[in-house]
């Protein structure tokens, strides 16, 4: 079982990608998208769709796709939810006997600065896929300080120079993102004016959004 967590702001094909790259080399039954509601690792005003947007792009980017599900967990939470804490909600929900969390390896070399890092990785696996510009043979930081550090796995995969920040600069930029994300999420993007100049703000600027008042802890 996979679980791929991410703020999806929104999803695009360098995260489909390591998904598939990923659950075909371990040989995943499944791999579970949980977007966050409230991400506990970014700055929450840089956090531009609200979470049913970035929920519904999910959604939109894995039907099709047999192996892979989308979990509201996080986004029904209201607050922010340390992947400590939701891997074993997921769990619970989900049947597997074997548990990887998927993600790239800028985010791995970052574990020092995640709750818990040690009892994260007792809990799942830590897949550390291949991204442009991060060095996943360069992780010696954190084998000095994680008891659990042979638990990251790398996995090499297809580089992708794709990011939410860069696609959100190009649309606010009157910029096509067209295959750069697919095709469902592209027309959301346009449907719900997503990312546009007047759609710049942050979500907690917004009505109806989440408050960044919340707590974190
Ligand atoms: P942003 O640019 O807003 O920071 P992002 O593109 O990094 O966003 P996230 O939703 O923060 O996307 O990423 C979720 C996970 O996907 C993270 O583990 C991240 O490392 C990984 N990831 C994102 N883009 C790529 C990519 N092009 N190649 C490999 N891994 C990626």
């Amino acid at each position: 079982m996979g679980i791929f967590g991410g703020t999806f702001d929104p999803i695009h094909n360098g995260h489909l990608v390591i998904a598939e790259q990923v659950a075909d080399v371990l040989g995943l039954e499944r791999v579970i998208f949980v977007p966050s509601g409230v991400p506990p690792h970014k700055e929450f005003s840089s956090v531009k769709a609200p979470a049913e947007d970035r929920y519904a792009m999910v959604e939109a980017a894995v039907r099709g796709n047999e192996r892979f599900v989308v979990d509201r967990i996080e986004v029904d939470a209201g607050r922010a939810m340390y992947s400590v804490e939701t891997v074993p909600l997921l769990k619970e929900r989900y049947e597997g006997d074997e548990w990887f969390f998927v993600s790239g390896a800028d985010e791995v070399s970052n574990l020092l600065q995640w709750r818990d890092p040690d009892g994260f990785l007792a809990e799942a696996r830590m897949v550390a896929a291949t991204r442009p510009g991060y060095d996943i043979s360069n992780l010696d930081h954190l084998a000095a300080e994680l008891k659990n550090f042979d638990r990251i796995v790398p996995v090499e995969c297809t580089r992708l120079d794709i990011s939410a920040t860069t696609i959100r600069r190009m649309v606010a930029e009157g910029k096509s993102v067209r295959y750069l994300v697919p095709e469902a999420v592209y027309e959301t993007i346009n449907d719900r004016g997503l990312y546009g100049e007047e759609n710049g703000a942050p979500v907690d600027a917004r009505e109806g959004s989440l408050s960044s008042e919340e707590d974190v802890s």
